[in-house]
């Protein structure tokens, strides 16, 4: 095979591959002994702590109420024994910072003794809180360096866990993170936030169907993850994935994803071993990953959990990109997780399933069998679509970023234009709720406008699938499949929690302030509801060139295509009041998220651009050249005796070394351009520096198609996504 060094070293690692650890025996510890094994669950709570203390805890997990604190070194003493047993020997408050990924202090449980010893202490006062230096995590101007304090306060409704080395073992509390003034620092704050208003505004409307238990009503979630998974020695020979996640050269191979041959195809043997051991490893942590597949494109896959309370689930969801990452790496493997590791080919994107419901009345989004649940369902149904439709830039907002940009209003589904997908069946039955309400004279109102009481059961799958819409209706859940597969969950549900939040509070005041017959009320609302807000509901293909016309000429839908235009969203005066009024966010929180994300934008497009410059002048021209050296000697050893020589490829070759020459010289200008402030310099990432680079790349990804293979230093297409 031919090949730059880099390259054969590379292909011939993926050849010579050998596991580096014992292969796993699921039959040693069945999966049912196996899953959970390492967290501190409710049972072993059970278990290990007093029968009061235990039934304190479980009332703040199970119903919401406040923390007892008096329980703390009780819990405390119980936890360290239990970590201790299973080889702790340090303690970690684990938080989750804006920045979207996971942060870890460790402390260990010794502390020295009078004579000279040491003891393994761990008090109600350390679980409870922890000070880690915050100064370096980005606040978005919350907190100023002279105020550096940061504070890790236990999640007591997120279970403690530990985490496993070859060395030893970490005790891990989840713990939100504020500052010293008590503002979030980070995503799990105002996730908790919007869960404890979504209860509080779903009990008024369970209330005004009877369900008057006051059983907590819990968002839930459901992640679906996509991810690469490619030979680790292709990885570390590309600076670009290495660096930015994603390739930011690369001529397209000649076979792309078009026979869509690898769609649930047979799972290579490495990536299933990898899968194998990264699940094993997640059941012990209890987080409860279900499926797995091969995706659309070539080397892509998906895994996905069953679904849980969103708060655990997105604790669970950071530990899953966690474990991937760690476990891949055993086996050789890099898992990508940018939402667009290769052009040309699919990216990968995080369907967040959504739904609600309480221990006593269930899933508040299953149509159910009965008329009376049907109603019900209806009306939990309509805030969920006046939520979308009231708020669809937020939820634009909250998925954006640098990397989703690539998705969302580039090529691909989801587009960035936010609608709802219904299915025929309930979009029938709405489509009816809106027609029949005002043909009270037809033949056919006799059957509908009596009351939501005659609706037919619905069953629960709805028919059709549909893979173009953001925000889709499967059965007895939402599906916003916008959102970014390196983004942390947190945001997404934080902004669904909070606007479902106010779309039954205002179907409750509606509903709670009518007078007279409560069927005719529901009829009513649904059918205004409707009839204001269908405008949002679209069941055909997103993809389509007609459906973005329609969005933005007929309905007026907004399409906020790059980061730059979407995020303002986030701290209008609406958004801004929402989340004051829902006690989400405080102004300070909000503006301070829109900065840290702006930021985010700003510097993952400066990453780019400069490693763009880099590896254009580095590997890439100093290739092309030597080729052009090589061409034009042998052209003029040609002439020398006589021969006329072709100079098309040298002549292409010559123009596209000049054209990367120029547009990195252009590049490089951008980069040198000094922003003054955070939209100024936003704006300039989207309208120049991006486009910018997608010039180099051009230039450069023809010459991959140029110069002698031998020559090529990059790991290609084709290489990175087909030798497994
Ligand atoms: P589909 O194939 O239609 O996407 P799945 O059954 O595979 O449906 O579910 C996809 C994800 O949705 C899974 O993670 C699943 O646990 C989750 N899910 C199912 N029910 C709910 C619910 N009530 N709330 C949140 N997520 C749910
Ligand atoms: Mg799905």
């Amino acid at each position: 095979m031919s090949g730059h060094q880099a390259r054969l070293d590379a292909i011939k690692a993926v050849i010579d591959y050998k596991p580096i650890s014992a292969p796993l025996n699921f039959s040693e510890t069945p999966t049912g002994e196996l899953f959970g094994a390492n967290v501190f669950s409710t049972s072993v709570m059970k278990q290990r702590l007093p029968k009061s203390v235990y039934k304190s805890l479980l009332k703040t997990i199970h119903a919401g109420a406040a923390l007892d604190l008096s329980v703390a070194d009780v819990v405390a003493s119980a936890m360290k024994d239990w970590a201790i047993e299973k080889g702790a020997t340090h303690y970690a408050h684990v938080f989750y910072p804006l920045t979207g990924r996971t942060a870890e202090k460790h402390d260990s449980f010794l502390s020295p003794s009078d004579n000279g010893g040491a003891l393994a202490e761990f008090s109600g006062a350390q679980l409870i809180q922890g000070e880690p230096d915050g100064s370096s995590f980005p606040t978005g101007g919350i907190r100023a360096t002279f105020e550096a304090r940061g504070y890790t306060a236990w999640d007591v409704t997120s279970p403690a866990y530990i985490l496993e080395n070859p060395n030893g073992t970490t005790l891990c509390i989840p713990t939100a993170f504020v500052s010293w003034s008590g503002e979030a620092l980070d995503k799990k704050t105002p996730l908790l936030r919007s869960m404890k208003a979504i209860n509080v505004q779903a009990q008024r409307v369970l209330k005004l169907f009877g369900a008057t238990d006051g059983a907590m009503v819990t968002a839930t979630a459901g992640p679906e993850q996509e991810y690469f998974l490619i030979d680790r020695n292709f990885y570390y020979a590309r600076p670009d994935l290495m660096t930015a996640g994603r390739t930011l050269f690369g001529a397209p191979s000649a076979k792309g994803q078009q026979f869509d041959d690898h769609y649930f195809g047979a799972i290579p043997e490495r990536v299933l071993a990898c899968m194998l051991e990264a699940e094993h490893e997640l059941f012990k942590l209890g987080v409860p990953v279900k499926t797995r597949h091969n995706e659309v494109a070539p080397a892509q896959y998906e895994i996905a959990p069953i679904f849980e309370n969103a708060n655990v689930a997105t604790d669970h969801q950071q530990l899953l990109m966690l474990t991937l990452d760690r476990v891949a790496q055993k086996y050789g493997l890099a898992c990508l997780t940018h939402e667009k590791p290769f052009a040309g080919i699919n990216g990968s994107g995080k369907h967040v399933n959504f739904s609600m419901g309480s221990a006593t009345q269930g899933n508040l989004l299953e149509p159910g069998d009965t008329p009376h649940e049907n109603a019900r369902f209806l009306v939990f149904c309509a805030a969920v679509i006046r939520a979308v439709s009231v708020n669809a830039k937020l939820l634009r907002a909250i998925v954006a970023s640098a990397g989703n940009d690539h998705r969302l209003g580039a090529n691909e589904a989801p587009p960035a234009i936010i609608s709802i997908f219904l299915g025929d069946q309930l979009n029938d039955v709405f489509e009816q709720i809106a027609r029949h309400g005002e043909a009270t004279s037809s033949k056919e109102s006799g059957t509908l406008t009596i009351g939501v009481d005659t609706i037919p059961p619905l069953p629960k799958h709805s028919g059709d699938r549909n893979r173009t819409s953001p925000f889709a209706f499967t059965g007895n859940k939402f599906e916003f499949r916008a959102v970014a597969s390196n983004q942390s969950i947190a945001g997404p549900l934080m902004i669904l929690n909070t606007i479902v939040a106010e779309s039954l509070d205002y179907v409750a005041t509606r509903l709670e302030n009518s007078t007279g017959d409560f069927n005719a009320a529901v009829q009513a609302l649904l059918k205004e509801i409707i009839t204001e807000h269908g405008t949002i509901i679209f069941n055909g293909d997103g993809y389509s060139d007609a459906w973005h016309k329609e969005a933005e000429f007929k309905r007026g839908l907004p399409n906020l295509r790059t980061t730059f235009d979407a995020l303002p969203a986030l701290v209008s005066e609406e958004a801004v009041e929402l989340f004051t009024k829902y006690g989400v966010m405080s102004e300070r929180e909000t503006e301070s998220r829109y900065e840290v994300y702006m930021e985010q934008y700003v510097n993952t497009v400066t990453v780019e651009a400069r490693l763009t410059a880099e590896i254009a002048k580095t590997l890439i021209y100093p290739t092309a050249v030597r080729y052009q050296g090589e061409l034009a000697g042998a052209a003029a050893n040609l002439k020398a005796v006589g021969i006329e020589p072709d100079m098309t490829i040298l002549n292409d070759l010559t123009a596209a070394v000049t054209g990367l020459q120029q547009s990195v010289a252009r590049l490089e200008k951008l980069i040198a351009h000094e922003g003054h402030d955070l939209p100024s310099e936003a704006k300039h990432m989207r309208d120049a520096m991006l486009p910018a680079m997608l010039d180099v790349r051009g230039y450069a990804d023809e010459l991959e198609g140029l110069v002698a293979d031998d020559l090529w230093p990059l790991p290609t297409y084709q290489e990175m996504l087909f030798i497994k």
